[in-house]
């Protein structure tokens, strides 16, 4: 059996790519490439789904989290906590605009910041903002750190690009009172075409800003701008997507229970079930014993037709840029090189579920 890491061709149905073809035949026809009724469509409804006032459509997850930190006012020099565990771009966008990323431990059981390090590194490196990530798509303790960060004036910019469908207390991301940026990446629970991305907010005065740094600083001669605007077409495939997604999620949230259910027995570290119903499951991370085993399980696995991926295993100051940056990072390196994330689209069957297990059994065993 092949089971491959992502299924895109069930995501783009027949139905879908008929609807797409005829959406952008009249995009064509109107030459409405830019800013069309889409973009304000999709920014209307997902604001709406995430809980939020605003919703503004950026070029990807990656301008999203630099422009959240201009638009609160991060300037070069200041310093900003990132978790160890993250993809490589929430530390690129605090180093793009010129500040300093500071290691915030995360909690080794799941990769998520650590609130008690946060605190810390808050206080010992005078941080200006933290970017909590919602890393596989489990929620991050925000609302832990939300009292001390409004007492200290320090701004939370969430990186949600993989919690589209996440619940935190039972509200969706973007519901809280901070600037939430999303990544519409191809491989993203929620995808476009190609690159796209937005963020929420509940403020006015903030989305304005959004608005005016996302197109050349238009509306606005003291803010310098740049182009992060989102394609029509874009905004047309995000627009028809959000009509199936819960769906989607709610088929992840299935695939991740019955992984559970499968792989309890095995010596693999499984993520707590209280995430079942809070996660959006954008991937299935579980923790080897050590690097080897990891590394001869994606093998193991691999021969039986399985992909997997090791996403996030090394903690961020393996990455050049990065190499010098203080912090702490204990938990982070107790899941150095440990990850291992299994395939977990919407579309796949049990019967790949359970060969996947069986896998996995026989390679204990
Ligand atoms: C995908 C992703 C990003 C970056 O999004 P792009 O659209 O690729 O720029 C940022 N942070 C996290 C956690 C991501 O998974």
């Amino acid at each position: 059996m092949q089971i491959p890491f992502y299924n895109f061709h069930d995501l783009h149905h027949q139905s879908f790519q008929q609807e797409i073809n005829h959406r952008i035949a009249d995009i064509i026809k109107k030459g409405a490439f830019i800013d069309g009724e889409y973009n304000f469509q999709f920014e209307k409804e997902f604001a709406e789904l995430q809980g939020a006032k605003h919703c503004l459509l950026v070029a990807n997850g990656t301008d999203a989290l630099e422009i959240s930190l201009l638009a609160y006012g991060i300037r070069p020099g200041d310093n900003v906590g990132v978790p160890g565990i993250t993809f490589y771009a929430t530390a690129e966008a605090v180093l793009n605009i010129g500040a300093n990323p500071i290691m915030v431990d995360v909690t080794p059981e799941d990769g998520l910041i650590c609130p008690e390090s946060f605190k810390r590194m808050a206080l010992a490196h005078n941080l200006k903002a933290v970017m909590p990530v919602h890393i596989y798509g489990l929620p991050a303790p925000v609302d832990q750190i939300e009292e001390f960060c409004l007492q200290h004036d320090i701004k939370i910019i969430e990186d949600a690009a993989q919690a589209q469908g996440t619940l935190l207390n039972g509200e969706p991301i973007g519901s809280r009172n901070n600037l939430v940026t999303f990544s519409f990446y191809p491989t993203k629970n929620l995808s476009a075409f190609g690159d796209a991305g937005c963020i929420l907010t509940q403020d006015d005065e903030l989305a304005e800003k959004i608005k005016v740094i996302r197109n050349h600083g238009r509306g606005d001669d003291n803010v310098l701008g740049r182009n992060s605007r989102c394609d029509h077409i874009q905004a047309a495939v995000l627009q028809l997507k959000l009509k199936e997604i819960e769906g989607l999620n709610q088929a992840r949230k299935k695939v991740a229970q019955k992984y559970h259910e499968a792989l309890g027995h095995t010596p693999l570290q499984l993520l707590d079930q209280k995430f079942i119903t809070s996660s959006s499951w954008h991937l299935y991370p579980a923790q080897c014993e050590n690097e080897d085993i990891r590394q001869q399980l994606q093998d193991h696995l691999q021969n039986a037709g399985i992909a997997s991926t090791n996403f996030y295993a090394t903690p961020l100051t393996y990455e050049g840029p990065l190499r010098s940056c203080p912090g702490e990072e204990e938990g982070t390196k107790k899941r150095a090189g440990k990850t291992i994330c299994l395939p977990i689209h919407p579309f796949l069957k049990d019967d790949e579920i359970q060969y996947i297990a069986q896998k996995i059994n026989e390679f204990f065993a």
